[in-house]
């Protein structure tokens, strides 16, 4: 059946015939596309082309799609359990990984999505401080939970009004929305009222790849400490992507706490959260702090996340994807030099060509972001996809590299991206 027939088929079934909204490709226009199986940078849809992959499941497959060594370690550990709602000692084992990994995880617990990390992280860091208030900026996600789904104007610190219907507005009138890299509106807001906790994309990849500027992620780390206030990185998507580990470690900027997801479940469906022992212990049952779930640690995404980051530290993964990034970084720099049209960002293992107005910097906020052209994105896509190239369906979403692309690859994308610029103006 094709992608078409299938989309028809769901669409009866599931609203928009999608089960996240972003996949139904409407910031782009077309159909939705199919996909029946996936190998290193390549997916193969229904209709049996082969596309080459910047999306990656939207960050998790690192090492490319069905790395043999975890396709073994999955298949063997279905045969032995996939989930007891009891303890494991996989779970373990990665939490001890991860403790040894990454500087500042003194504590974690596992979850099973992005979503449900910052959700607790943040009942957490409200249970920590006896605060109702936090800020988040602009652009920034953090999954869809109540009162992380706001983003609100820019400029000035305003209390929020959620992105969406169905979120009270007393549950959303304790989130600040700031601009990213703009310490003060984050000050304006800390001196508004009592906030428990900035959460924070430290590289944000959901605006498409925006950078810190020098000193923000310290100012913002000196502001916390200043005002009380516990400091989140929401590490979803750019932890192992910046650096080998975290966007904290490649800053020097220690968080209170961190949120995980995508990455460490090599593909399944995992987050974590966790950072500062004073804090994490305030979680049930040593603490009043409530927070569960049936399939957390489940061995199943476990063992898949455990041997995803063994190869990644093994292997030198990020040796791998900081090499390809740099070709990619040559073989781009041709396509976009001389141009006002088109900016080039990348960072580790994730990047970002923003269609801009003629001579518009590179974005370092969501405001900036906002002029983009989606129009014209919306043509590269459908351009790129003809091309044989899957990269996001938006110009919001950053595009990821795994260590399984080849130069090839990067060359084609490179060579494809120059033919559109030229013929798109
Ligand atoms: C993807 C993402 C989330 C949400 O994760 P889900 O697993 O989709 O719930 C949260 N924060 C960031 C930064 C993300 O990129």
């Amino acid at each position: 059946m094709d992608s078409a027939s299938l989309h028809a088929r769901a669409s009866k079934l599931v609203p928009g015939g999608v089960h996240s909204p972003v996949r139904a490709f409407r910031a782009v226009g077309g159909n939705p596309v199919f996909f029946k199986s996936a190998q290193g940078g390549t997916l193969t849809t229904v209709e049996g082309r082969e596309i080459v992959d910047f999306v990656l499941s939207w960050g998790p497959s690192l090492l490319g799609h069905c790395h043999p060594e975890v396709v073994k370690a999955v298949q063997e550990q279905a045969s032995t359990a996939f989930s007891f709602g009891m303890c494991s000692e996989l779970e373990v084992e990665l939490a001890e990984m991860i403790h040894a990994k990454i500087k500042g995880m003194e504590m974690l617990r596992f979850v099973s999505s992005g979503t449900e990390a910052t959700m607790s992280a943040l009942r957490l860091a409200r249970g920590f401080t006896g605060r109702d208030g936090i800020i988040k900026f602009d652009g920034c996600y953090h999954g869809h939970s109540d009162a992380l789904l706001v983003k609100a104007g820019s400029g000035v610190a305003t209390f929020g009004t959620s992105s969406s219907a169905g979120v009270p507005a007393d549950v959303v009138k304790h989130t600040i929305v700031v601009d990213f890299n703009d310490l003060k509106s984050v000050e304006d807001a800390l001196k508004l009222t009592p906030i428990a906790a900035i959460i924070v994309e430290p590289v944000p990849g959901n605006m498409g790849l925006v950078i810190p500027d020098a000193g923000f992620l310290l100012g913002l780390r000196r502001l916390c400490d200043q005002y009380g206030a516990l400091l989140i990185f929401d590490e979803v998507m750019c932890a192992f992507r910046v650096s080998p580990t975290t966007a904290a470690e490649l800053f020097g900027v220690m968080p209170d706490l961190f949120c995980f997801g995508k990455v460490i479940g090599g593909g399944l469906p995992v987050g974590a959260f966790g950072g500062r022992a004073d804090v994490m212990q305030l979680l049930a049952p040593l603490g009043p702090v409530y927070q569960a779930g049936t399939l957390s640690g489940n061995p199943l995404a476990m063992r898949a996340g455990l041997e995803t980051l063994r190869l990644w530290f093994n292997g030198k993964g990020f040796d791998k994807t900081e090499s390809l990034g740099r070709d990619l970084d040559a073989l781009m720099a041709p396509v976009v030099a001389g141009r006002g049209d088109v900016k080039w960002i990348r960072l580790g293992s994730m990047f970002t060509l923003f269609f801009l107005p003629e001579g518009a910097p590179l974005p370092k906020n969501m405001e900036e972001v906002r002029r983009c052209d989606f129009g014209r994105f919306g043509r590269f896509f459908q351009f790129m996809m003809k091309k044989g190239f899957l990269i996001p369906p938006a110009q919001y979403e950053a595009n990821f590299l795994s260590t399984a692309h080849t130069h090839a690859q990067l060359k084609a994308y490179a060579a494809a991206t120059a033919e559109f610029l030229a013929i798109d103006k």
